[in-house]
């Protein structure tokens, strides 16, 4: 068959989109290194995920978010949860990119010297840095406090329309019963509740409150070493699980 000129372009675009393909196949999964840690605003992330988790340790800097009975801050658990949440989905699958808002107490994307309001700019500035890295699903991690002491359990914020992050909260909440941990008080929707970092962000959105604060139940099972360990992996399977489209080995 004789080629026309139309032919032989047709062919060729064939060819080049196929040669394409290829090095996006190479370049994407054949192993390159996917660090997830960043310096707080500038996050090092040499490779290519094909799902990325974004974690925001709640509150930092001068804002200490609740403080507990015994005196610990809200600010501090959060990163601590924060941190080890995001390393567990890294153990669990290294191929998920994990992100964090802060891995220190600072939060960058607020002058403490010269805000006018800090609440106002921290949420802005926090829910902008998500907006920025565009991850497929944002956990902010929080810790509850109540008037009464004996108000226990936790609960999450997700968006009415967001069915990823109610599949999370769902394998959480079966996890956590598992591993014993404080009651679950359900999952709220930002249609009732609007929250900021929830609404205002792009990726599936889930604002977690883990326990309060002012219960000394909950403060006992948050600091027992055992069950940290436990609650941060039930978060992290319950991720991996839902981005994986089936439980867990
Ligand atoms: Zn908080």
């Amino acid at each position: 068959m004789r080629m026309t000129t139309h032919t032989k372009k047709r062919t060729w675009i064939r060819w080049t989109s196929f040669l394409i393909l290829c090095g996006l196949v190479v370049l994407g999964f054949g192993g390159m290194p996917v660090r997830a840690f960043d310096d707080g605003t500038q996050t090092v992330w040499d490779g290519y995920a094909p799902t990325t988790v974004m974690i925001d340790a709640g509150h930092g800097g001068m804002d200490s978010g609740a403080i507990a009975f015994n005196g610990q801050y809200e600010k501090d658990l959060s990163l601590e949860y924060a941190l080890k949440i995001g390393a567990y989905i890294q153990m669990m699958d290294p191929s998920i990119a994990v992100l964090y808002t802060r891995t220190g107490d600072e939060v960058a994307w607020v002058d403490e010297e010269t805000t006018m309001d800090f609440e106002v700019d921290d949420l802005v500035g926090r829910s902008t840095v998500v907006n920025t890295y565009a991850p497929d699903y944002l956990l902010c991690v929080h810790f509850n406090s109540a008037e009464d002491p004996t108000a226990y359990g936790y609960e999450a914020f997700v968006r009415p329309e967001d069915v990823a992050s109610q599949q999370v909260y769902s394998l959480l909440s079966q996890k956590l019963a598992n591993a014993g941990f404080s009651a679950d008080l359900g999952l709220l929707s930002t249609a009732d509740a609007p929250l900021h970092m929830v609404d205002l962000t792009n990726s599936a959105s889930m604002l977690l409150e883990l326990g309060f604060l002012t219960n000394e139940g909950d403060v006992y099972a948050i600091n027992d070493p055992v069950m940290k360990e436990n609650i941060c992996r039930s978060i992290a399977e319950a991720y991996v699980e839902t981005i994986h489209g089936a439980p867990m080995n």
